[in-house]
């Protein structure tokens, strides 16, 4: 790549690192935006492409689109390994590229809190990739329970356990206990939609732990309200999480699909930075975000860990990510021109979270809002906030039509043949290992073979077993 005037890079295409770019179109500099997807993710509505209420194209948009109109805008989708600050470059696994000025956007990973072996049994939701996945296993766990027979496979089939209540697990558990009873009682004929559990298990004593006391309580009486009926376990711990299930404060809950909403930690690069972490990996920041020991390289976003403000530690929120990429941004103008910086000063627009249809909680400085009202704020803003014209249109046109038709508009299992034929195997010969390992796919075999003999799936190899022993 040529070099006629300074070159900012941008690595990551989400909320701050597009807010950084679009504040740049008029300066003086070269734009490079890297991020290893073509798209930006509307994170905030993942769960609901999870639970089959949209679409993935409905919350992503191409981020080449999304620049195409500025002119001093490059994109490039490659995956940045390292941050070499002695020789300003970034490190991609295809090349490198030069920098003047880095602004580092690359958000959050799952965090498994050192038990990462978990993660294939409860996938987080962080991408598109992950939210498709877990809703093809949502929707074949309900094709599976519409014909199984063995009553506690069926039951394993519709428990679905969500670990971790903030604002992801909260949305994802309401969400699961309500299509739970849309679209099995419309849908399925043998499926009793009075048979799906949602249990949601955080270690705190309350939901919602960082909104206040009232959000809180109300979040819980809205989530476990006979409409949804989800599960709530306080105070409860996961110790164990495998494919036959979770074992959470001394109880084994048997289930086929659990979510991980527990914990994020820093994309993996900010190790590369050589310069001071917090506990989640996040790079410490100076009052104008930059880094201490570097006025180029800004860190902006969930990666920040922004300690400036009298309220403590800034969330790791939208408005954070998108205020904070603008302010780097305008700070990294001033240095073009060779002016002073500034400090940025967060503007707090609230807190929201919702629970499902006509339910939620919302504060903002003294309003708090909850229950009708609430949600209706949520889908308001939310629709508002979400990038691209097309998107907003396709949203509210699936809100509408689940709201009036009561059903999920995105319920199509897309997955590989091999898939899908697991479960009919499973179906024709209930006992076959094979079908099981289909189905819960190969990596799963582990722990299908640590299950307990008389665990309906192993039955059949039981009883093989037993009459080979006979046979000689
Ligand atoms: C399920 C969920 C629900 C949420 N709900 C809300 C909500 O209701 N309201 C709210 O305000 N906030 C919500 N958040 C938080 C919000 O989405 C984040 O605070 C925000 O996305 C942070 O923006 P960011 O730009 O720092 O990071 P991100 O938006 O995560 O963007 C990071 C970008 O970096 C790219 N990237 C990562 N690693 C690399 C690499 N090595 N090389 C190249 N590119 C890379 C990624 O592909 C991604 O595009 C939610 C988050 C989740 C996960």
């Amino acid at each position: 790549m040529s070099r006629d005037r300074p070159r900012v890079v941008i690595l990551g295409g989400g909320f701050a690192g597009l807010a950084a770019a679009n504040k740049l179109s008029r300066a003086d500099a070269d734009v490079v935006l890297i991020d290893k997807k073509n798209h930006h993710l509307f994170q905030p509505l993942l769960y609901q492409v999870a639970t089959a209420g949209l679409n993935p194209a409905d919350i992503a948009s191409p981020i080449r689109g999304l620049l195409s109109r500025q002119k001093n805008a490059r994109v490039m989708m490659g995956s940045v390994v390292s941050i070499n600050r002695a020789h300003r470059r970034v490190e991609l696994e295809t090349g490198n590229v030069e920098y003047d000025y880095l602004v580092v956007a690359t958000g959050m990973v799952n965090n498994y809190f050192g038990h990462d072996d978990w993660e294939e049994h409860a996938p987080g939701l962080k991408t598109l990739e992950e939210a498709t996945g877990l809703r093809r296993k949502m929707l074949l766990a309900f094709e599976a329970a519409e014909f199984e027979e063995d009553p506690d496979e069926v039951k394993a089939l519709l428990t679905f356990v969500v670990v971790g209540g903030g604002p992801t697990g909260v949305e994802m558990a309401g969400a699961l206990a309500e299509i739970g009873k849309e679209v099995l009682r419309s849908d399925f004929k043998n499926i009793n939609p009075e048979k799906v559990r949602v249990i949601l298990i955080e270690g705190q004593d309350k939901l919602l732990g960082a909104m206040t006391e009232e959000s809180s309580e109300s979040a819980l009486e809205q989530i476990t309200h006979p409409s949804r009926n989800v599960e709530v376990r306080l105070n409860t711990f996961v110790s164990e999480i495998s494919a036959r299930g979770v074992e959470a404060g001394g109880e084994f809950i048997l289930s086929r699909h659990v979510i991980w909403a527990a914990g994020l930690k820093a994309s993996p690069l900010t190790a590369t930075l050589n310069t001071e972490l917090d506990r989640a990996g996040r790079a410490i920041v100076t009052p104008r975000l930059h880094l201490p020991e570097d006025e180029r390289v800004y860190v902006v976003g969930d990666l920040a860990h922004f300690d400036h403000d009298h309220n403590g530690l800034l969330p790791g929120l939208a408005p954070t990510a998108m205020q904070q990429g603008a302010h780097a941004a305008v700070n990294i103008k001033a240095q073009l021109k060779g002016r002073a910086l500034k400090p940025f000063k967060f503007f707090d627009k609230g807190t929201m979270a919702t629970i499902g249809r006509k339910a939620a909680v919302a504060e903002a400085g003294p309003l708090q809002l909850s229950g009708f009202i609430a949600w209706l704020a949520w889908l308001f803003i939310h629709l508002m906030f979400l990038v691209g014209f097309r998107n907003r249109i396709a949203v509210l046109t699936n809100w509408v039509y689940s709201y009036v038709a009561m059903r999920r508009s995105a319920r199509l299992i897309v997955a590989p043949e091999q898939e899908m034929l697991g479960r009919r195997v499973l179906h024709e010969a209930p006992g076959s290992l094979d079908g099981a390992r289909d189905f819960f796919s190969a990596h799963d075999e582990k722990s299908l073979r640590d299950m307990p003999e008389e665990d309906g799936l192993l039955r059949g190899e039981k009883e093989a077993q037993e009459k080979e022993k006979a046979a000689s």
